[in-house]
């Protein structure tokens, strides 16, 4: 049985492998935001973790590749403060976060995918955060319901999924493709391909 004392230890283990100068410690979040997440100041980096995590997974490696990236965001983002566009449009504003949030994620998963090329159970743990149903079906009512004018409030609403898909092309996995192709969804892929690669020029 995997405990807060094992999420503690493999952190600390983490921070030390790729010299991150940092006292660990972990905290259990009751409104967490994801699963798993780092914050960190100039002396301490803290492991903020859901109990969702343990439906996830309860392997110890693929935990720990999780926490691994969680690190690469220590590692790549200055600071935890997220500079975006300064509009009263709230639409326009919540869109810019999260583009700003999916850009954090790119440079995280290309330092994690630079450090750990091969990472299997990262891998199967990426699958498992790919929801079909709630997504796939929020997708299909956004552009139903919306319509273009609340464009933005779309972009937010499948802004989570673009997220989680990063590394499936980092790594040139088709997960995501075939995903999308099971779906009917093609379209979702080439609005996941704008906003992240053409749109950036990555
Ligand atoms: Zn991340």
């Amino acid at each position: 049985m995997l405990t807060e004392k094992d999420l503690f230890n493999e952190f600390k283990k983490i921070l030390k492998l790729l010299e991150v100068n940092k006292t660990a410690s972990v905290v259990k979040d009751s409104k967490p935001r994801s699963v798993l997440s780092v914050t960190w100041n100039e002396s301490q980096a803290l492991l903020h973790y859901s109990s969702k995590l343990f439906e996830i997974t309860r392997d110890l490696l693929q935990i720990k590749s999780l926490i691994e990236h969680e690190v690469c965001h220590i590692i790549t983002a200055p600071s935890t403060q997220v500079v975006v566009l300064e509009t009263s449009d709230i639409g326009l504003f919540s869109a810019s976060t999260e583009f700003v949030d999916i850009f954090r994620e790119y440079i995280a998963e290309k330092e994690f995918v630079r450090r750990r090329r091969i990472a299997p159970l990262y891998l199967e743990a990426k699958k498992k955060m790919l929801s079909p149903d709630t997504v796939i079906n929020q997708y299909r009512k956004g552009f139903t319901a919306l319509g273009t004018e609340k464009f933005f409030a779309f972009l937010v609403m499948v802004s989570r999924i673009f997220y989680d898909s990063i590394y499936f092309h980092l790594v040139d996995n088709d997960t995501f493709v075939q995903w999308c192709a099971a779906a009917k969804a093609e379209g979702f892929l080439k609005l996941f391909y704008f906003v992240l690669f053409c749109d950036r020029g990555l």
